[in-house]
């Protein structure tokens, strides 16, 4: 192989960067010839792709966010969609793909590969909800982005005596809100992998008034529900006056840290070594601190699950 190609699709996340400098670095040092895709799949079916070299990934290895861009694309869906994709690929002689994403991006991949084109994937997003790997790039630098915001609203909650939910992203995974949560010494952690009663968690509450706590901290995950109406509920349960924080985008931004350019370096090398390799439709990951890689329909087979033993310490921490 010759010539590979490497874009980032879906949501951006810090250390999508490094994992690009890390592909087109490995690449160059094995004299393959690297080519960036703009704009995800939808900049791929339109040909909007350049030659990289050294120069193109300097002084961005501190940077969040990603220098190729990322799109969503529903035309790429489409069987037209991935055989323009294929040609634009073809007529600059790329004979295969490096893919920074998450789940969705993968399913573009594995639709790419079936086509008879090879694609590794390299999971690139803050939610950390992909099987096959402990982390994703970009999870450790959100995590430490909400643990900020815990720490500072900890400082007002404590002055003003009152209840703070915290809203964090992760779409239908609870990992942000749980190690934050942890991290953060909250008293509840809500998130969708687990079902804890409503009246539970008010029972807590009140029992922190009761032994005269001065301020609780409650993390939510977004795929749990709205964090205000949260809020209402629990006033109307138990009479508590709660503040509540959504902390949106600011989640998804920011320097990637040591963690995650750490990460991100090392998936990245590890694709190129496989495309390298003849190796397609494969997703590299790392499980406790190896690299591994996993075909890719069976990443999109099996379930995210989040650490039982970490939600359960939650508990026994905050009675
Ligand atoms: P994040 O987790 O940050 O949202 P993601 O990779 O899951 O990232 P998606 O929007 O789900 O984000 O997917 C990114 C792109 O991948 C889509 O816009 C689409 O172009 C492509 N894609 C998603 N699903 C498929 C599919 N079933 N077949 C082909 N391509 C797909």
């Amino acid at each position: 192989m010759k010539k590979i190609g490497v874009l980032t699709s879906g949501g951006d996340a810090p250390g999508m960067n490094a994992a690009i400098r890390a592909v087109v670095r490995k690449a160059i040092y094995h004299d393959v010839e690297v080519y960036g895709v703009k704009y995800g799949y939808q900049g791929l079916m339109e040909g909007n792709i350049e030659k990289m070299d050294l120069g193109s990934v300097g002084d961005i290895i501190q940077r969040g966010g990603t220098i190729l861009a990322t799109a969503r694309s529903d035309e790429f869906k489409t069987d037209d969609g991935q055989h323009q994709a294929i040609e634009q690929m073809k007529k600059l002689g790329i004979e295969g793909l490096v893919v920074i994403g998450g789940d969705g991006s993968f399913r573009g991949a594995q639709k790419l590969s079936a086509k008879g084109f090879p694609c590794i994937g390299v999971p690139g997003t803050i939610d950390n909800d992909i099987p096959g790997t402990d982390f994703t790039i970009g999870f450790d630098t959100s995590l430490n982005t909400v643990l900020e915001a815990i720490d500072k609203v900890r400082d007002t909650a404590t002055s003003h005596e009152r209840t703070y939910i915290i809203e964090t992203m992760g779409r239908d995974a609870g990992d942000l809100a749980l190690w934050a949560g942890l991290a953060g010494g909250a008293e509840s952690i809500i998130i969708p992998e687990t079902t804890e009663e409503f009246s539970d968690i008010c029972n807590r509450l009140e029992r922190g008034r009761e032994r005269g706590k001065k301020h609780s901290i409650i993390v939510l995950a977004e795929g749990v529900g709205n964090g205000f109406e949260y809020g209402e509920r629990i006033k109307e349960e138990t009479n508590l006056e709660t503040r509540v924080t959504v902390l949106g985008y600011i989640q998804r931004g920011g320097t990637p840290t040591a963690q995650d350019r750490v990460l991100a370096s090392r998936l990245g090398a590890r694709a190129v070594e496989l495309l390298l390799d003849g190796k397609a439709n494969r997703m590299v990951g790392i499980k406790n601190n190896d690299l591994v890689d996993h075909e890719i329909d069976t990443i999109l087979s099996e379930k995210h699950f989040i650490n039982k033993e970490m939600y359960n310490l939650s508990k026994e921490l905050s009675i």
